[in-house]
Parts: C-alpha cells; sequence; structure tokens
C-alpha cells in the first residue's frame, strides 16, 4: 500500500503548516506543547484567524460557505494543525449547533447564526446534562412553556462547558411532558444575556474552571429561536450527538501525545510501551478515516463512531498514564498552579514534570463526555452487534 501524498496534498499540508506558523501565537503554541490552559483569547484569536481564511468551517457543504475539501484535506488540516501546536477548536459552535442549524433551521436562522459561528464572533456551548439526565439524556426536565410567540424556560443544566465564555446556548429543553420523553423534547437557541441565565462555575481536578452549573430561572426565550419542529428536538440531539462522537476520538492530539512521550523517555522499558500506543492510535486512525470515507460518499456517522469514541478516549487515558510513569516521582507532587500561565511557582522536578499528575486527572473525563464508555458499549451491542 502506498501512502505517500499526492504532490497536490502535499502542497496542500505545505500551505496549512505556513498558516498555522504566521498566524498561531508563539504563546498559544508553547501552552500546547507544554499542557498549559488556554485563556478564552488563546481560542477566539486563533479561530478567528481560521474564519478570516474560510477554514474553521472545514467540516461544512459549500454551499454553507465550508471550503469543499474532501477526507484527505481534512485529515491532513486536523493533523497539520496539531503538530503545530494549535488548539483544539472548540466544537459547540461550527461542529455541533452549526450542522444543526444549516441541517434543521430555516432560511431565516441559517442567514442570522451561521456567519457568527463561521467567524469565531459568537461563542456557543451546549445545554444538554442535567442532574438527572447524563446518560439518561431524555430524562431532562428542563422546562419550556410556550406564552404567545415567547418560551418561558425554567432548569438547571449542568457540565456546561464553556458556558462562561458563552454567548448563546444551545439546549434541549421539554415542551410536552405527557408524550414518551423523547417525543416531548425541543431544540432552543438561548442568548446568554437574557435575565435569569446565571452561570456558576465547577473546578475540575486539575483545578481548571472549563465547566459549569448554568441556571435558568424564567428565562423569555422568543418562539423563533427554535430549531426544527416543536417536540421533534430528539432528532437533532441525535444527529448532533453522532457527530460530537466522531471529533472526540481525538487522534491528532493522541498521535502529538505519542511524540511527547518519546520526547520524555528513553528508558527501554518505555520504548515498548510507547509503541504499543503507538500502533493503538495507528489502528484508531485507520478506523476513523474509514468512517470520514463513507460519510464523504455520502453517508452520515453511524452508530459505530461510538466504537471511535470508546477507543479514543481510552487511549488518551492511556498516553496520560505513560507520561506519569516518564517523569517517575516528579508526577507525584500535585502542582496543578503550573498549568496555568501567570503562576509564580517554582515546578519541582523538570518543566515537563508539573503537568503530569494534572493532566492524567483531566483525562478520566474522556470516558464520561460525549456519552460515557459505558453508554457506548450498549449502542455497540444493540445497534451494530444487533445484541
Ligand atoms: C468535562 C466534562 C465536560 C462536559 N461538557 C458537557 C457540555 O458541554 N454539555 C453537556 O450537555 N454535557 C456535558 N458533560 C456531561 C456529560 O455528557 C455527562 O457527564 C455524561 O453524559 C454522563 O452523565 P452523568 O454525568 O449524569 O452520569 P450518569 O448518567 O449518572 O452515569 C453514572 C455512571 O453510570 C453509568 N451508566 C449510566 N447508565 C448506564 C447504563 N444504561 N448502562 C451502563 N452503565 C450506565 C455511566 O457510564 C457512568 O459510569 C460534560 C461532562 C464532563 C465530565
Amino acid at each position: 500500500m502506498d501512502l505517500a501524498l499526492k504532490p497536490e496534498h502535499q502542497a496542500f499540508a505545505d500551505e496549512v503548516r505556513e498558516f498555522a506558523r504566521k498566524n498561531l501565537s508563539p504563546a498559544t503554541k508553547e501552552k500546547t506543547l507544554s499542557g498549559k490552559h488556554y485563556d478564552r483569547d488563546d481560542h477566539v484569536v486563533w479561530q478567528q484567524a481560521l474564519g478570516r481564511q474560510g477554514w474553521l468551517t472545514y467540516t461544512w457543504p459549500k454551499k454553507y460557505g465550508g471550503p469543499g475539501w474532501g477526507v484527505t484535506e481534512r485529515y491532513l488540516f486536523e493533523n497539520v494543525l496539531a503538530e503545530e501546536g494549535a488548539p483544539r477548536i472548540i466544537p459547540f459552535g461550527v461542529k455541533m449547533v452549526g450542522p444543526v442549524i444549516y441541517t434543521f433551521g430555516t432560511a431565516e436562522q441559517k442567514e442570522r447564526f451561521l456567519p457568527g459561528i463561521a467567524a469565531s464572533t459568537v461563542a456557543w456551548c451546549q445545554g444538554y446534562s442535567e442532574p438527572g439526565a447524563g446518560s439518561d439524556l431524555a430524562n431532562l426536565r428542563t422546562r419550556a412553556v410556550r406564552e404567545g410567540d415567547h418560551y418561558i424556560v425554567n432548569g438547571q443544566k449542568t457540565w456546561t462547558s464553556y458556558a462562561h465564555w458563552g454567548d448563546w446556548i444551545f439546549c434541549l429543553v421539554r415542551t410536552n411532558t405527557e408524550a414518551k420523553p423523547q417525543e416531548g423534547i425541543s431544540f432552543l437557541l438561548i442568548d446568554m444575556k437574557t435575565p435569569g441565565v446565571t452561570v456558576r462555575p465547577i473546578i475540575m481536578l486539575d483545578g481548571a474552571h472549563a465547566v459549569n452549573d448554568v441556571f435558568l430561572d424564567n428565562v423569555k426565550v422568543p418562539v423563533a429561536n427554535l430549531i426544527g419542529k416543536e417536540n421533534e428536538g430528539w432528532t437533532c440531539a441525535k444527529f448532533l450527538l453522532a457527530n460530537e462522537r466522531l471529533g472526540i476520538a481525538e487522534v491528532p492530539a493522541s498521535k502529538r501525545g505519542v511524540g511527547m512521550l518519546r520526547a520524555l523517555s528513553d528508558d527501554p522499558s518505555m520504548a515498548e510501551r510507547i509503541a504499543d500506543i503507538d500502533l493503538q492510535v495507528q489502528a484508531l486512525e485507520m478506523s476513523e478515516l474509514r468512517a470520514l470515507s463513507t460519510m464523504a460518499l455520502g453517508g452520515a456517522p453511524g452508530p459505530e463512531v461510538s466504537t471511535l469514541k470508546v477507543r479514543g478516549s481510552e487511549i488518551q487515558q492511556r498516553i496520560a498514564e505513560l507520561a506519569m510513569e516518564a517523569v517517575g516521582e516528579y508526577a507525584a507532587p500535585y502542582q496543578p498552579g503550573m498549568l496555568f500561565h501567570d503562576t509564580n511557582e517554582t515546578p519541582v522536578g523538570p518543566d515537563h514534570a508539573p503537568p503530569a499528575a494534572p493532566r492524567y486527572f483531566n483525562m478520566r473525563k474522556t470516558s464520561i463526555y460525549g456519552g460515557s464508555t459505558e453508554i457506548q458499549k450498549n449502542i455497540v451491542s444493540k445497534m451494530v452487534l444487533g445484541l
């Protein structure tokens, strides 16, 4: 099998690399490579540069402003950007609500919301999970009651990533309490500045503020912000989740992680373990490329993307474990402060040691968010294996 790039693809990869080298701030790149936390501006400045280039919407069809790339270009784009130390594109606008809007929204909604997503001038967050409705999402209780041309929304969302940076939140809300759970849900867009929206931080084990509780207290939302039909939001919800699980395997970041492990340790027993995880990453990459090729031929991401999510999570966690082993005893001091660039603390051990333990703890999330590993396995057993 000849895996060498064709000249036109090599030229494309070179163009992406040159763009990243010109537009990615060295400070942001340094945070990626050293495992530090980003600020909001790290993401916004980078995503707006991609937006100006017309590349932020690289997964969108051409008629909605995508660049019209094939699977190979998408693959090269993601990999080159990861190699160059670019932050992961925050998915809530461009990879989640954007596709829902261009697939299920009205012409007016597309015109109103898509440009802000494509330019990254409007930040989005995802209001699906609630206390009591995570894996069992259809159990959600946030209530939207119609009053004239508005809904009055009351409830609580939780684990909402980047709600503190968000201008808008897309929410699943209950609009019918009589019907079967899945049939009484609607997909509603809510401006975070609306009176009655309160965001409360949840601080994670690595000390980062990335997730939040969002309280909705008599929030008045225009009916014009409903996507699709009332009570048919579950269709949008499922469509979005399949897309979410595809990107969540994080293969390019894991490839960078393997490179980082090699740089950390020259111990022969580590080399064997690193080679093992490298092979696992390559196998996952092949499976992801197969799923992308199916999509390129017109298919939608099917239930098999759950397998990618499970393997991607396991691999990310394994890389974090190996990083702990590679730095040995220096992984033991818990130094989350070192992940923030404005800290004055002095690291214990070599520079690359402090992120190891916080990152290990942070990576526990990968087998929970986007649908836990157990839930993905249930999906595979029912929908792929037919058990
Ligand atoms: C870092 C992070 C970021 C997140 N960001 C967002 C976000 O931006 N927006 C959002 O809406 N949500 C977000 N989530 C929420 C995430 O989607 C949920 O945590 C996830 O769906 C699991 O739900 P839960 O936490 O309520 O756990 P539960 O559903 O209560 O599950 C608890 C445990 O029971 C297991 N379990 C549950 N049901 C079954 C079953 N039927 N069979 C076998 N095992 C089962 C689960 O696998 C899990 O181990 C985020 C979560 C994390 C950790």
